[in-house]
C-alpha cells in the first residue's frame, strides 16, 4: 500500500519549475478518500506558473495539535535516468526522483493517517517550491492559515529527529571603482583592491563570529562564505566594478541581521578612510533557523519511536516556517540526504515502513484526547 502511494507520487513529475497542480490533485483525492477536509492555497510563481500549497484537516478548524509537512516539488532529474518517474525496487531499496526527498515521507504520512484514530485535530501540509527557496512554506507562514502546536517536517534524515537547523542568508556585494589605464593608477580607483579590503574584514568577522557558540551545531557558530567573485574587464585596466556573493548560516539564537550590521560597520570604516569608497549590499535571502528544545514532548517522542538521538543540521528546512505558525518543529524522514538530489535517489523500504509506524505513534500520542 505505502509502496503503491509512493509509486503514484513518483510517477507524477513535480520538478519545481513545473506547476504542482497534478500532484496536488492526486493528494487531494487521497485525502478526501480518508475523509479529510482539504484547502488549497494557490499562488503564481515569478515565472507566471500556478503553484498550490494544500492543507488537509481531520476537522474544520484553524488550530491543530499536529501537522505532518511534506514538500511536493523535487529537484530536476537527468532525462536518461529511466527510473526517475517509474519507482523501481531493488535489494530492499526503492529508486526514483523524490523517493527520499520527500515523496517517501508523504507516502508514509498518508499511510499513518489512514491507520489511526485522532481525537485532537491533525493537519497534513503539502507545500510547493521547497527546493527553490522554501517559497511555498514562506507563503503559508505569511498567510497564517493555521496555528500548529507540533509539526513534523519530512526531509531525508535516516529517521534521525532533527530539532534545530541553522538559518540561511545571502547577499550580493557590489563594489565600485573608477576605470583607468593601469600604467597610471592615480587616475582611477581599483574596485578589486577595494573589494579585497572588504573581504579581509569579512575574514575577521568570520573569526569574531566564532565567539558566539551554539554547542548543538557542527561547527558550533555562524559561518560565512564568499563563494563567487567577479571583477574587472582587462589585465591592464583598473577594475571599475567588483561583485561577490556573501553567504552566511546563522545559528538560530542569532538574528540574520547581526552579520549584516557587522559588515555595514566595516563598510562605514572603509568609507571614512576613503571618502570615494562606494559599495552596495543587496540582501536577497534571510531564512531564519529553528530550534526546538531537547526536552520537548515531540523530540522525546520521536527519539523513543526511532531509537535515534536527536541532532541538528546546518542547512535550511521548512521547520522555520512551521515555527512561524506557532509550532515546535522536528525534521525527520526516511532515506539519506546524501542520496537526494542525484541520479539513483532511493529510499530503503524498511525505513519507509518504519517512518509510517513512527508517524502513527506520533499521531496517537499527541492527538489522542
Ligand atoms: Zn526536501
Amino acid at each position: 500500500m505505502i509502496k503503491e502511494i509512493l509509486a503514484d507520487l513518483v510517477r507524477i513529475d513535480s520538478v519545481s519549475m513545473r506547476s504542482n497542480a497534478e500532484i496536488v490533485a492526486y493528494l487531494e483525492r487521497r485525502c478526501e478518500a480518508l475523509n479529510l477536509i482539504t484547502r488549497r492555497f494557490p499562488y503564481t510563481d515569478e515565472r507566471g506558473i500556478e503553484k498550490i500549497n494544500l492543507i488537509a484537516l481531520t476537522a474544520d478548524v484553524t488550530e491543530v495539535e499536529l501537522a505532518l509537512v511534506g514538500h511536493t516539488d523535487t529537484v530536476p532529474y537527468d532525462p536518461n535516468w529511466s527510473e526517475a518517474t517509474s519507482l523501481t525496487e531493488r535489494d530492499g531499496k526503492l529508486y526514483g526522483r523524490g523517493a527520499c526527498d520527500t515523496k517517501g515521507f508523504i507516502a508514509a504520512a498518508l499511510t499513518a493517517v489512514e491507520n489511526v484514530k485522532a481525537n485532537k485535530p491533525l493537519a497534513l501540509i503539502f507545500t510547493a517550491d521547497e527546493e527553490v527557496g522554501l517559497l511555498g512554506a514562506k507563503k503559508l507562514a505569511q498567510a497564517q492559515p493555521l496555528r500548529v502546536r507540533y509539526s513534523i517536517v519530512g526531509e531525508p534524515t535516516s529517521l534521525r529527529p532533527i530539532r534545530a537547523g541553522k538559518g540561511y542568508s545571502l547577499a550580493e556585494v557590489i563594489v565600485k571603482g573608477r576605470e583607468a589605464h593601469s600604467a597610471y593608477p592615480a587616475l582611477g580607483a581599483s574596485a578589486v583592491f577595494r573589494a579585497a579590503r572588504l573581504i579581509n574584514r569579512l575574514e575577521s568577522i568570520a573569526t569574531q563570529l566564532q565567539q558566539d557558540q551554539h554547542p548543538a551545531f557542527d561547527p558550533p557558530y555562524t559561518t560565512l562564505n564568499i563563494g563567487l567573485i567577479h571583477g574587472g574587464s582587462a589585465k591592464n585596466v583598473l577594475a571599475g566594478e567588483c561583485r561577490f556573493t556573501l553567504e552566511w548560516r546563522p545559528v538560530p539564537t542569532q538574528p540574520s541581521e547581526h552579520l549584516l550590521e557587522l559588515f555595514k560597520a566595516a563598510i562605514a570604516e572603509e568609507q571614512q578612510a576613503d571618502p570615494a569608497f562606494q559599495c552596495e549590499v543587496e540582501a536577497s535571502r534571510q531564512d531564519t533557523g529553528f530550534e526546538t528544545a531537547r526536552d520537548s514532548a515531540l523530540v522525546t517522542l520521536l527519539e523513543k519511536a526511532t531509537g535515534n538521538e536527536s541532532g541538528t543540521v546546518a542547512f535550511g528546512t521548512e521547520a522555520a516556517q512551521m515555527m512561524a505558525l506557532g509550532s515546535e518543529a522536528v525534521v525527520i524522514g526516511p532515506g539519506n540526504i546524501r542520496e537526494a538530489h542525484r541520479t539513483g535517489e532511493f529510499v530503503p523500504v524498511d525505513e519507509l515502513e518504519r517512518c509510517a509506524e513512527m508517524l502513527r505513534r506520533a499521531i496517537q500520542n499527541l492527538c489522542r484526547a
